[in-house]
């Protein structure tokens, strides 16, 4: 935390269609991780500024519910048009504040343009049912409304694609909508939001506090606040479920991850290299669908083994924007120094370290936050690394004999957002989609993420809710329903 200096970019809040700096005097440094460089301070906005934005959220709600859901996704298309023309400029941003490459800070701009594709198709499914004769001439039918003023809490790791998950969706159903970013990476969705201001939303039908833990608890003891959308780690989406609960608000919060992969010795093993390889290492591994943990079975075991090692040393590391680099530094240097202890204490556990990252130094980027891509093999099953969310460039090897055994780590783990096998049996395919207790499956595939008309899922502590982020269950969490029973007697249709 540090006092605003004159020179910075102060990240402004964006309520009631203006911008204001923040009246705070605590701001948080973002830091481009590849470069070590400050370049913005986020304001760490306090409770009356989170009640102004509710206020003027609460003010605009019921012009925008009586709003035509036809004319709600109107500025939707637009800011679909705009994301398209500002896709690069995003991009960059993304790369200057999180560290992943431009190339993948593009693919997921793609994926906060396809939930804005997704949430244009409201009018359709936001449609109730109905059935007429419940009893002799009484109808029944089942409509949605929406909730009110609902709030979004998101975290570092993908700063476009994530408010996505929930903003069209919300303001689509006729709710408005308070954004609270990560505070390490304002600028994606202060950007956006200059789009969003373009497109002719009426004022108060999004707004954006920036800031940290103040801002979330104000937001969710706010009494005109209905619903909190939550992603980032598992400690945070269990407080934040429990103290929205106990306030009386429908809650959806994703939490922490430690994927799974199993590698069985029919698997096209190139194939499965190449994959697992972008799936572990790529975003630096700061994905919550990144895999953590290789099971190999049987002759897996050594030619996984032999294939992820050449494949992972071989990934060029550096600055996201320059041309050829495959993987980008770790958000902070705390968080590089916690995954490189992490590795250290799985060496101390009993795991061969094959290919080691740490102590990592880019030429020109001797600031940065480089871990380089590490695997540890023989990773006791039992350790505390075995279940541990390192969100960094670590995999770990673990062998098992057969599928049982395999099956057995996943089940003792306490997360559950993505498994993925690689095979070419479609049997053994069929049982692991039948018996893997993850929420997100991927066969043959390394990152298994939902796309926008599928809800993005999650189990255990991976997801604390009902209703997930996307598609239809966007819609329903962002709805309430409303039975309606009708009876009219003859003498009234007489009359007329
Ligand atoms: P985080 O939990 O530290 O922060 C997430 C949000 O919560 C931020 O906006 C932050 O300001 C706020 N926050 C942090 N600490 C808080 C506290 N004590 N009280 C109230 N609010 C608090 O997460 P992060 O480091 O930004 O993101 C990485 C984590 O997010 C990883 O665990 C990753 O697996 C998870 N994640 C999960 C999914 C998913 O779909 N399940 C997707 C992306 C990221």
């Amino acid at each position: 935390m540090t006092v605003a200096t004159a020179t910075l970019t102060k990240v402004p809040n964006y309520v009631n269609g203006r911008w204001s700096e923040s009246s705070t005097r605590e701001w948080a440094d973002v830091t481009n991780p590849a470069t070590g460089e400050t370049i913005a301070q986020t304001p760490l906005s306090d409770a009356a500024e989170v009640d102004a934005a509710v206020e003027a959220a609460a003010a605009a709600f019921p012009e925008w519910r009586r709003t035509p859901p036809e004319d709600r996704i109107q500025p939707l298309f637009k800011l679909k048009q705009m994301l398209e023309e500002h896709v690069d400029e995003l991009s960059r941003t993304i790369t200057q504040e999180n560290g992943k490459t431009f190339t993948e800070a593009k693919a997921e701009f793609r994926r906060a343009i396809e939930n804005v594709e997704v949430a244009c198709g409201t009018p359709m499914m936001m449609q109730g049912y109905n059935l007429e004769d419940v009893a002799r001439g009484i109808d029944e039918m089942m409509i949605r409304q929406p909730l009110g003023v609902v709030a979004a809490i998101v975290p570092f790791n993908f700063p476009g694609m994530i408010p996505f998950w929930f903003l069209p969706y919300a303001i689509a159903t006729g709710n408005t909508f308070v954004l609270k970013p990560s505070e390490r990476v304002p600028l994606t969705m202060k950007r956006t939001f200059e789009l969003l201001d373009q497109t002719g939303l009426p004022k108060g039908v999004v707004n954006l506090v920036n800031g940290g833990k103040a801002v979330v608890n104000a937001l969710l003891d706010h009494p005109k606040i209905r619903a909190i959308s939550f992603v980032g780690s598992t400690p945070v989406a269990k407080y934040i479920y429990a103290r929205a609960g106990a306030n009386g608000k429908r809650a959806q919060c994703q939490g922490g991850a430690k994927n799974h992969v199993i590698v069985l010795p029919d698997a096209d093993m190139q194939m499965a290299t190449q994959i697992i390889n972008d799936s572990a290492f790529g975003c630096a591994g700061q994905r919550c669908l990144a895999v953590s943990v290789a099971v190999t079975i049987g002759e897996a075991q050594k030619t996984f083994r032999d294939s992820i090692t050449e494949a992972a040393s071989a990934l060029r590391v550096g600055n996201g924007l320059d041309q050829g680099v495959q993987m980008g530094p770790v958000i902070s240097p705390q968080s590089k120094s916690r995954v490189e202890a992490l590795i250290a204490q799985g060496e101390k556990q009993g795991a061969k370290v094959v290919l080691d990252g740490r102590n990592s130094k880019i030429p020109k980027y001797e600031s940065g936050n480089f871990v380089k891509p590490t695997i540890l093999d023989n990773v006791p099953a039992t350790s505390e690394l075995a279940d541990t969310e390192i969100f960094g460039p670590v995999l770990s090897l673990i062998h098992a004999n057969d599928m049982d055994e395999a099956l057995a780590f996943l089940e003792r783990s306490p997360y559950g957002n993505q498994a993925s096998l690689f095979t070419s049996s479609g049997a053994a395919a069929r049982r692991f989609r039948y018996e893997a207790p993850a929420g997100n499956i991927g066969i043959n595939i390394g990152v298994a993420a939902p796309m926008a008309y599928f809800p993005f899922s999650g189990w255990k502590d991976s997801f604390f809710g009902i209703l997930h982020g996307q598609g239809r269950d966007a819609i329903e969490f962002f709805t309430e329903e409303k039975v309606v029973i009708e009876r009219w007697g003859k003498e009234h249709s007489r009359k007329f």
